[in-house]
């Protein structure tokens, strides 16, 4: 029996990968999401505050927006594998001539797809010398995790220059916190920032960190926060050839989103091409989907 091939797999069911296949479902074409995790809605899903950023959509929080993700896909009638982690892509000759591409995930068979939507998003950056997955009280990258711990008469470090570790450090100091020291190599975040924190809770330039001791420059807190920024997550598709920019972020072309290699198109924080949230990733998957939609009418001349 053939396979079945699929008009678009989209890889990550965030507001990015979510968007275009929504967008592609209505148009009447076969879209189909893949997702690592076991829900849609990104890094969304993970952000328990309001989201005030977003003007169609106000007093709703990122878990809300997820939640709404997961009704316009369920809506559209969008097919979402869940848990299913892609780990390759192959490029190879359909029926017709044509080109397709072969989908892999865990350890199930690939699924086949005329086009293919990286919408994989970013995770937060590690320290480069870490070596293992987890250490206790130590909290890698913003989100539902820090929400949930319980800071109050800790002592708290937050590593990290820019805008998310300043806000933190606010929000922490809310919470109760005994002392939080922010310990940056460079300060990026927005000047005014620095009107709420004393001066010398802020040591820049170069620091060691021990994250078995939690000791920062020699000085043990009982809790640290690690805001080193986002990274793109492209694990599974190295071998792809895809172009990325000088910070491993997948370029595309602005009009299309399609990426250097044809039929693979990329949208969202993986490509970082506008400034990264839930609205431009939105944005983006609509024009992936024009795009694509735009191919399959033309049967692909
Ligand atoms: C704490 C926090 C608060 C935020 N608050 C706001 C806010 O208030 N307003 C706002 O506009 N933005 C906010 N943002 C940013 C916003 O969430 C992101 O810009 C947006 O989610 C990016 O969408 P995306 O679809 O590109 O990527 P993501 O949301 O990262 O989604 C990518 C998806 O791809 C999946 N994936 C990755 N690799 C694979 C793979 N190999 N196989 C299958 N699936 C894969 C991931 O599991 C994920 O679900 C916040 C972010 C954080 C972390």
């Amino acid at each position: 029996m053939q396979q079945a091939v699929y008009d678009a797999i989209v890889i990550g069911a965030g507001p990015a990968g979510a968007s275009c296949a929504v967008w592609l479902a209505h148009m009447g074409f076969s879209p189909l999401v893949i997702e690592s995790s076991g829900r849609a809605g990104g890094l969304s899903a993970s952000n328990p505050f309001e989201d005030t950023w977003n003007v169609t959509a106000p007093g709703l929080t990122g878990e809300e927006v997820a939640a709404r993700i997961k009704l316009s896909l369920d809506s559209a009638r969008v097919p979402v594998l869940l848990n299913s982690h892609v780990t390759r892509i192959e490029r190879e000759r359909g029926a017709g001539g044509k080109d397709q591409f072969k989908v892999y995930f865990g350890a199930d068979l690939p699924l086949c797809a005329r086009y293919v939507v990286i919408a994989s998003g970013v995770e937060p950056r590690k320290p480069p010398e870490w070596e293992q997955d987890h250490y206790e009280n130590v909290l890698v990258g913003p989100g539902k995790h820090v929400a949930n711990y319980e800071f109050a008469l800790k002592d708290v470090a937050i590593l990290g220059g820019g805008d998310n570790a300043f806000e933190n450090a606010l929000f922490l100091k809310e919470r109760g916190a005994k002392s939080v020291h922010i310990y940056a190599r460079t300060l990026r975040c927005q000047r005014h920032w620095m009107k709420f924190l004393n001066e010398s809770d802020v040591t820049t330039g170069a620091y060691t960190f021990d994250p078995e001791t939690r000791q920062v420059n020699g000085r043990a807190y009982d809790a640290v926060l690690i805001l080193y920024g986002f990274r793109a997550r492209l694990q599974g598709m190295e071998d792809l050839g895809l172009d990325c920019n000088e910070l491993g972020y997948v370029r595309t072309d602005f009009e299309t989103t399609q990426t250097n290699l044809p039929g693979i198109y990329a949208i969202g924080e993986v490509t970082h091409r506008q400034h990264p949230c839930v609205v431009t990733s939105m944005a983006d998957g609509v024009v992936a989907a024009k795009a694509i939609q735009k191919q399959l009418e033309q049967g692909d001349a």
